[in-house]
C-alpha cells in the first residue's frame, strides 16, 4: 500500500484537531486531518460552546485568558465571528450562605495577580439579569466572557483550514501504527499517511490512539447532556452558572434557551453512542425554572448528549509523548475545552515546529496521567 505524505498528521476532526492543523498550516506545514466520521461528529458538534475563563482551574487561567484575547478578535483568525457575543458569564449564589465560596475565588484569583473575576451584589446581579428570581443574592461574574455558535465555529476552522492548504479525510478511522525511518505510518482501512509528526486530537478515544504509540494514559469519559427550548423573546444575555446545581443556561441568537451544566447521561466508546438520563436531565430543567421562574411553562425542543474524555483532575492533556517521537497529544478537556481552541492550536503548533512553547503547559503534562496509571 503505498502511503500518502505530509509534515504532520492530525487524527480527529473535532475543534482542537483543526485548530492545531490551521496553526500549522500557516506555519508553512503540510498537514491532514484524518477524522474517523465527520468534522464535528462529537464533543465539538454537541457544545454549549460557552467562553468561559469563570471559574478556570488556576493553572488554566493564563491558557484561557490568553484564549479569551484571541475570541474577542476571532473573525480576524478565522474570517467569521463563529457568532461570539461578550455578554459575560455568572456564577450566582441562592442563598448568603453561598456567598462566602465566591468571596474566596475572587481573592485567590486577585492574589495571583488576575483581575477578570469580580464579586456583584444582588442589586447589580438584577440589572445585568432582570428576569433572575429574586431570591438570588450575588453573583462572580467576568464580563469579557461569553458563548459562540458551535457550528459556525467548526464551519469558520474547516474552511480556514482548507483555505491554507490542509486535507481533511473524512470517513477515515485510524486502526493501526507503524514506524518507518523517521516517519509513522498510520493505515486506515486501505489508506496510509506517512508523516514524522503526528498529533493525537481524537477526543474521547484520546487514549486508545495514544496506546497503539505505546503511550497509556488514563483517562474517563463524560456525556454531558443539554437541553434546547422553543425561541422566546429576548430574557438574559450573559450565561448564568448557580452554585451548588448544575446549571448553565443561556440565550442564543435565535431566542431559544440553551441548558446544560454538566448533568451526565451514559457513554459507549465502543459504539460512538451516548443516552440522555431524563431523571437527571429534569433536575437542569427544575434548576432552570427555579432560577428563572418565567420560564416554567415553557416547551422543551429537543436534548442531547456528547461524548467527551474526562481526566482525573479535569485538567487537559497537551504535551509531546515522553517516549514516542514526533507524537504530540492534545485531548482530555473535561467538558470545558471549547473555549481552549484557538489557544491550544497555537500551543500544538509550537510544540511540532518549534519543540517547545512559551506558555505554561507543564500541568497538561501526559506523563501525570502515565505514572498514575503505571500505580495503579
Ligand atoms: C454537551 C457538551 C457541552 C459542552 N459545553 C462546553 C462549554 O459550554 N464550554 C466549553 O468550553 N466546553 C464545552 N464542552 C467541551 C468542548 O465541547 C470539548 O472540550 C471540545 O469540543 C473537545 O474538542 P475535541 O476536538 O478535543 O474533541 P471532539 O470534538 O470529540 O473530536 C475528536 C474527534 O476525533 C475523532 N476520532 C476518534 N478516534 C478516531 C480515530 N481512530 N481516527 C480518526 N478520528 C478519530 C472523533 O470522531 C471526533 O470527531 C462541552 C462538551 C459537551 C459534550
Amino acid at each position: 500500500m503505498s502511503a500518502e505524505g505530509f509534515d504532520v498528521a492530525v487524527i480527529g476532526g473535532g475543534l482542537h484537531g483543526l485548530s492545531a492543523a490551521l496553526h500549522l498550516a500557516r506555519r508553512g506545514r503540510r498537514v491532514v486531518v484524518i477524522e474517523r466520521r465527520w468534522t464535528g461528529r462529537h464533543a465539538s458538534g454537541a457544545t454549549a460552546a460557552g467562553v468561559r475563563t469563570l471559574g478556570r482551574d488556576v493553572a488554566e487561567i493564563p491558557i484561557s485568558l490568553e484564549a479569551m484575547e484571541m475570541w474577542h478578535r476571532i473573525a480576524s483568525i478565522v474570517g467569521d465571528d463563529c457568532g461570539f457575543h461578550a455578554h459575560g458569564q455568572l456564577r450566582i449564589a441562592e442563598r448568603e450562605e453561598h456567598m462566602p465560596d465566591l468571596l474566596r475565588r475572587e481573592t485567590r484569583v486577585r492574589a495571583l495577580g488576575y483581575a477578570h473575576e469580580e464579586i456583584i451584589d444582588a442589586v447589580e446581579l438584577r440589572r445585568l439579569v432582570p428576569a433572575l428570581s429574586p431570591h438570588c443574592v450575588g453573583a462572580l461574574v467576568a464580563r469579557n466572557d461569553g458563548a459562540a455558535d458551535p457550528h459556525r465555529t467548526i464551519l469558520a476552522f474547516r474552511r480556514s483550514c482548507e483555505a491554507a492548504g490542509v486535507v481533511i479525510v473524512e470517513g477515515c478511522g485510524i486502526e493501526t501504527v507503524d514506524r518507518e525511518r523517521a516517519d509513522w505510518l498510520l493505515a486506515c482501512g486501505a489508506r496510509c499517511f506517512r508523516a514524522p509528526a503526528v498529533v493525537n486530537a481524537a477526543g474521547a478515544w484520546g487514549a486508545r490512539i495514544a496506546a497503539l504509540f505505546g503511550d497509556g494514559i488514563a483517562l474517563g469519559v463524560r456525556a454531558s447532556m443539554m437541553i434546547v427550548t422553543e425561541r422566546l423573546a429576548p430574557l438574559l444575555a450573559p450565561v448564568a452558572s448557580v452554585v451548588g446545581r448544575a446549571l448553565s443556561f443561556k440565550q442564543s441568537d435565535q431566542g431559544t434557551l440553551v441548558i446544560g451544566g454538566g448533568l451526565q447521561g451514559t457513554a459507549d466508546l465502543d459504539r460512538e453512542r451516548s443516552t440522555v438520563n431524563f431523571t437527571e436531565l429534569a433536575k437542569g430543567a427544575r434548576a432552570a425554572s427555579d432560577l428563572f421562574p418565567v420560564v416554567r411553562d415553557v416547551r422543551l425542543a429537543r436534548c442531547w448528549t456528547g461524548i467527551e474524555a474526562q481526566t482525573r483532575d479535569h485538567l487537559p492533556v497537551i504535551g509531546a509523548s515522553p517516549q514516542a517521537p514526533g507524537l504530540f497529544h492534545v485531548f482530555g478537556f473535561s467538558g470545558h475545552g471549547f473555549q481552549l481552541v484557538p489557544v491550544a492550536g497555537a500551543i500544538l503548533s509550537d510544540l511540532v515546529v518549534e519543540g517547545s512553547t512559551r506558555r505554561e503547559i507543564a500541568a497538561f503534562s501526559p506523563q501525570r496521567l502515565m505514572q498514575e496509571r503505571a500505580a495503579a
